[in-house]
């Protein structure tokens, strides 16, 4: 496998495409109802990157590459196999984001939190790092602390998912310590982890308030952000070493493109606020990628609070997720233009 080799061959910024099956309680009803598959994969080569080729309603050819592509028949356990040494470098002191970005219903949940049975990117990197770190402790003298906090953001807000968030009239407010490039948020909860099953149990948590939520505002959970923090505080008595790591792991708002000017009141904010974001996202992807003196991150919520771990040697992976139906082949044509901005 040529993946991991890409780790030390690329810069800081990943990107991996991954299709999901056409609808798995129907897929011949979805199949018959918006159309055939049309995204194919034709051979990579000796190259690097793997290709997608998709195929639009005009019968027009598009092909983008990735550093990693996933079919409809790749499993959960693959798809983190491909994740894992980044999620590992978490351990060594990296800051490390992971996004899940496509349009609603291309797959992004699944890919980070999954199922009970198929779990997804979220777990198992929770658990990864837990087993790691005891192997450190046990092997190496170092004693790691993991933290937690869940927070979304709607309509350009901080929300937290785990406490009761800032009394009534505050808001959460992020602040960067230039020095220690530390981040922190006002009011937000911050959950000491023993093991992986005390992650599992805010994991829970933190969906029972957006579902709550959900029923208050439509389909909320695909109009905000999920982003997921683990920060981990490793010392080594013997050696006086330290580190901070920090895993970072998003489930972005759908970005499928609502009209504006077909759209009012609630829904005009969210759609606003949505564009708002990914398009800050993918700027200050640009911006890092062409080495700007001038990051704007400033400009959402989203990468006003991921500062510190966009940029520097901070190491990031976006995963965009589509469908492979016909009658996502619009937007699929613009995820995957997304990625080639960001890649
Ligand atoms: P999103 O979060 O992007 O809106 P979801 O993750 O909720 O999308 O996926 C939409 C539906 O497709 C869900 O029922 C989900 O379980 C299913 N699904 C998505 N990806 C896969 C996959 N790789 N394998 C099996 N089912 C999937
Ligand atoms: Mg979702």
């Amino acid at each position: 496998k040529l993946h991991n080799t890409i780790l030390t061959l690329k810069g800081n910024i990943r990107v991996f495409c991954r299709v999901r099956p056409l609808s798995p309680g129907s897929p011949h009803v979805e199949a018959l109802e918006s159309g055939q598959p049309v995204l194919a994969f034709p051979a990579a080569g000796d190259s690097m990157t793997v290709p997608v080729e998709l195929t639009a309603s005009n019968g027009n050819k598009n092909t983008f590459t990735f550093d990693q592509v996933f079919g409809p028949t790749a499993s959960q356990e693959e798809v983190f196999e491909e994740v894992s040494l980044l999620v590992q470098s978490a351990l060594d002191g990296y800051k490390v984001c992971i996004f899940a970005y496509g349009q609603t219903g291309s797959g992004k949940t699944h890919t980070m939190l999954g199922t009970p049975d198929q779990a997804g990117l979220i777990p198992r990197a929770v658990e990864q790092v837990f087993t790691a770190a005891r192997q450190l402790e046990a092997s190496q003298g170092w004693a790691f602390q993991m933290k937690a906090s869940m927070l979304e953001i709607y309509n350009e807000e901080y929300k937290d998912l785990l406490g009761k968030g800032p009394p009534a009239g505050k808001k959460h407010t992020v602040s960067h310590d230039e020095k220690s490039g530390a981040t922190s948020v006002s009011h937000l909860e911050s959950v000491s982890c023993g093991d992986p099953a005390a992650v599992k149990m805010l994991l829970e948590r933190a969906a029972r308030v957006r579902t709550v939520g959900a029923t208050a505002a439509n389909d909320h959970s695909s109009r905000s952000h999920m982003v997921f923090l683990l920060s981990i505080h490793g010392s080594n008595a013997a050696t006086g070493q330290q580190l901070n790591g920090m895993l970072n792991l998003i489930d972005l708002a759908g970005s499928e493109r609502l009209k504006v000017s077909g759209a009012s009141g609630e829904r005009l904010r969210e759609t606003q606020a949505i564009n708002k974001s990914l398009s800050a996202l993918s700027d200050v992807i640009a911006a890092l990628g062409s080495k700007e003196a001038h990051i704007p991150y400033r400009n959402s919520k989203l990468t006003w609070l991921l500062q510190s771990c966009l940029g520097g040697d901070a190491k990031m992976l976006m995963i965009t997720n589509v469908a492979p139906t016909l009658a996502a082949a619009n937007e699929t044509l613009c995820s995957l233009r997304f990625a080639a901005k960001v890649n």
